[in-house]
């Protein structure tokens, strides 16, 4: 069961999709036979813990899971930076699993490297309403075209926002001010400067985590 359970991460949303794209474009090269007979399947839980991936230079760039981070590590893509406290076992052997991993050769993120879906937009507006400002959960907002379709406007992200159902009404098939609403910021596309906010989120409680992120 959850046979691409270890994929969680990085699928959701694609959280970069050129640092997958690239380096482990199809996961399962023959460096992928190899994890599969050295870490047990059911080892489920920790080799989806997230794992921090750095650029060659050290900068923060993506959030992947311990498995995918291993399979890197295997192909000689990433090195191990930090490492869990937890291991994994395998018939013969302990294998120490790491927190945080550099990619070995620099890789150019580029400024619009995100997918623009219903799941990055509420990442990035952090599923809160932009127009009462009020947290949901993702089954309880839908995206809201700021200027609407029907103006011209388009799907992209400085014209959709994560909106509650109630807003989303009151709001119809007008702009914010014809509608009397105000915008809680303005649209931004998902930049990096973002997704290291994320990156601080999902890392706040890992130590290992604080000295490439926090600065
Ligand atoms: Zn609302």
């Amino acid at each position: 069961m959850g046979a691409n359970r270890h994929m969680s991460v990085d699928s959701r949303g694609r959280y970069t999709p050129e640092v997958d794209g690239a380096a482990v474009s199809g996961s399962e090269g023959p460096a992928g036979s190899r994890t599969h007979n050295t870490i047990p399947a059911r080892r489920g839980s920790l080799m989806q813990e997230p794992v921090l991936v750095l650029n060659a230079t050290y900068e923060p760039i993506n959030v992947t899971a311990v498995r995918r981070a291993m399979v890197l590590m295997l192909k000689g893509v990433a090195q191990a930076e930090e490492m869990h406290n937890a291991e994994v076992h395998s018939a013969a052997h302990a294998h120490k699993v790491p927190s945080v991993i550099r990619l070995l050769a620099y890789r150019h993120i580029p400024q619009q490297s995100r997918a623009l879906s219903r799941k990055n937009i509420l990442l990035r507006d952090r599923n809160t309403c932009q127009f009462c400002v009020r947290v949901f959960p993702s089954s309880e907002l839908t995206l809201d075209h700021v200027v609407p379709r029907s103006r011209g406007g388009r799907s992209s992200w400085e014209n959709l926002v994560a909106c509650c159902y109630r807003c989303n009404n009151s709001k119809g098939d007008r702009t914010p001010e014809e509608a009397g609403l105000k915008l809680a910021r303005r649209p931004r596309p998902f930049t990096l400067h973002t997704s290291r906010q994320l990156m601080r989120l999902i890392g706040h409680r890992d130590e290992r985590w604080r000295k490439y992120l926090f600065y």
